[in-house]
């Protein structure tokens, strides 16, 4: 049986599109009425007094956290090497310094105990990665930053849903980052939101996501662009787009009672399939994951060979990530990252998002017990 799906990709229904049509047919494609919504949707979502902003780009959402805690250039971030290489850009345009950290080859995650040592006094905040969707040991992440005083900047890009001993990653913590890019745990088409408790904050990166722009009291209930203003900071343009929140809307609907629930349901099949294999190791991730990708190492130097008899029969394959610190921007290799450097020669991420079927897990499962020991 030869098959023909992508690795990761959105699952669009009658509602998203419903949402699309309501927009284009009202004619304000700014951002209005439907990020409003859809901001408030989050916030209830995510409870506990969260507030939500919702930007163009999870890349956007990281670097208006980033841009809000004042960092100078100089100033450093700690982050683990194995992420999307957006995570790096958006600490090195603040002019911050990413300081590329080794992984845990069991999770993926950051390794607390490598970024102890690149500790510096010019260390300002910690980046951790929610790699494949696993926030892994949340209180020690956020422990270690206090005790070094850092802030922490979560990038949850692959989170959305995930729990950590029963609370919701974005309910807790100090500024967590979502995207909403196409193929994410729900997808706005692009889009991006920070969550952060703070109001103050949270006010900030609402102003910095339009140009700074601070309107009158008169005008400051009014969606369009104000007659009178004043500008006090560096602004950018990375609002949301209604189009986009009407589909992000839609998308929460279903999260719950089905996206979510068709990407744990496959995580656990997929481990079931690859059950007893030896040369295959299943990555540690806590209870409370939705999955994003779904991430193994092959081990003894086959995972190129597992990779072909893969798409031999129509099953993509991807490489999640290629490590940061060995592109020329970030330090081309140096210092080396022993453990991501391997985890990268070993990864393989299989096919994963709800319109992936248990027939093509099980075909996964057999070819690679075919080919492996
Ligand atoms: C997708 C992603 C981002 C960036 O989000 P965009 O919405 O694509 O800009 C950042 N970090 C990680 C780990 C991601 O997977």
């Amino acid at each position: 049986m030869k098959f023909t799906t992508r690795i990761s990709k959105p699952s669009i229904g009658p509602l998203e599109k419903a949402g699309v049509l309501r927009v284009l047919e009202s004619e304000y494609f700014g951002m209005g009425p439907e990020t409003t919504l859809f901001q408030k949707q989050l916030e209830d979502y995510f409870g506990n007094g969260m507030r939500a902003v919702c930007v163009n780009t999870g890349t956007s959402a990281l670097h208006l956290s980033l841009n809000a805690l004042s960092l100078s250039p100089g100033d450093e971030v700690l982050v683990p090497t194995l992420t999307y290489l957006a995570t790096f850009q958006a600490i090195s345009v603040t002019g911050a310094t990413p300081v590329a950290c080794d992984i845990d080859p069991e999770t993926g995650l950051l390794d607390l105990h490598d970024a102890e040592l690149r500790l510096t006094p010019k260390t300002k905040a910690l980046l951790p990665v929610h790699y494949a969707g696993n926030p892994g040991d949340w209180n020690a992440l956020h422990a270690f930053a206090s005790a070094h005083r850092l802030r922490v900047v979560e990038d949850a890009a692959h989170a959305f849903g995930s729990t950590f001993q029963g609370q919701k990653i974005g309910s807790i913590g100090d500024l967590v980052c979502f995207s909403f890019d196409g193929i994410k745990n729900i997808t706005c088409g692009e889009g991006g939101a920070v969550l952060t408790k703070d109001a103050a904050t949270a006010e900030q990166i609402s102003r910095v996501r339009v140009l700074g722009i601070q309107k009158k009291a008169s005008t400051a209930h009014t969606l369009s662009f104000p007659e009178d203003f004043d500008v006090q900071e560096q602004g950018f343009r990375y609002h949301m787009s209604d189009l986009n929140a009407a589909i992000g809307q839609a998308q929460l609907r279903r999260f719950e009672g089905e996206l979510k629930i068709k990407r744990v349901a496959l995580k656990k099949h997929y481990d079931k399939a690859l059950e007893g294999l030896s040369e295959v190791r299943r990555l540690n991730m806590n209870e409370g994951t939705v999955p994003h990708i779904y991430p193994v190492r092959i081990l003894n130097g086959k995972r190129d060979a597992a990779r072909e008899a893969l798409h031999g029969h129509g099953i993509p394959t991807g490489l999640h990530y290629k490590p940061n610190h060995s592109l020329s921007k970030y330090g081309g290799g140096k210092p080396s990252l022993p453990n991501a450097e391997k985890f990268y020669s070993e990864a393989l991420t299989l096919p994963l998002h709800p319109d992936v079927g248990p027939d093509l897990v099980d075909q996964a499962g057999s070819i690679l017990r075919d080919i492996l020991d």
